[in-house]
């Protein structure tokens, strides 16, 4: 389903798989995030251009994990990412598509890098933000004269986040306070939100991080909202067990 948010930026959601977001410039489309499947990213590809009699011109990685890049393959575009979005996708080899049972391609690497921040004009200012803690190259969007924040897998609404082996919750927390405050905040998964969404990321890692170091006990949040309230519930011991182990 396609959901407008603003009159240049437009979300297209998928259930509860990585929203792909899209930004209307004046001479070419951005799409934040490309997919697990390139079919879809195909798919998208037509939609833009019948939607927007525009081209995709720029594609940007949030981060490395393939949900947000496999569709890569697709595009015959500058794709822009951290620089170590780069180099794990690098490491993408015949076991970890096996491990995912997906059959081998060689997938598209982002080649417009950048470590701190990355600038694009075109018509509307897009600002390319690092943000660890996800991933160490978890990296957000910030469209200023939009007041649109494209946050990745940093903020996720209405089910359990993903965290991952290389995730580090204290970084997180300090991304989620540094984020610019905008009027809409589009997470990785999930609906689109606002500041709330935010609040709600940070109680959520925060709490995590106090289940982990044992300040906090597990039936302390059996009845909290921010838990109860997400779907996938099963997630949240994935993530402790990544974590730990
Ligand atoms: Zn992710």
């Amino acid at each position: 389903m396609v959901k407008k948010v603003t009159e240049n930026v437009y979300v297209i959601e998928h259930e509860e798989a990585a929203n792909n977001v899209i930004i209307i410039g004046k001479k070419g489309v951005v799409l934040v995030d490309t997919s697990l499947f390139p079919e879809k990213a195909k798919s998208i590809a037509k939609f833009v251009r019948e939607f927007t009699m525009k081209n995709i011109s720029l594609v940007f990685n949030t981060h490395y994990h393939p949900d947000h890049t496999f569709g890569n393959v697709v595009f015959d575009v500058p794709v822009v990412a951290h620089t170590l979005t780069r180099e794990k996708m690098e490491m993408f080899d015949h076991t970890y598509f096996e491990s995912l049972g997906i059959d081998y391609f060689e997938p598209k690497l982002p080649d417009v890098l950048f470590d701190d921040t990355f600038e694009h004009e075109d018509g509307l200012k897009i600002l390319f933000i690092h943000g660890p803690g996800h991933t160490p190259d978890s990296s957000y969007i910030y469209i200023p004269s939009e007041s649109v924040l494209i946050t990745g897998d940093t903020v996720i609404n209405k089910i359990h986040p993903e965290i991952v082996s290389d995730s580090n919750l204290a970084i997180w927390l300090r991304t989620l306070e540094k984020l610019p405050k905008a009027k809409y905040v589009i997470p990785g998964h999930g609906d689109i939100g606002d500041a709330e969404s935010i609040k709600n990321m940070a109680d959520y890692i925060g709490k995590v991080k106090k289940l982990i170091s044992g300040e906090l006990n597990p039936h302390e949040i059996e009845n909290d909202p921010n838990f109860a309230n997400r779907e996938h519930a099963e997630m949240l011991e994935w993530s402790i067990k990544n974590l730990i182990s």
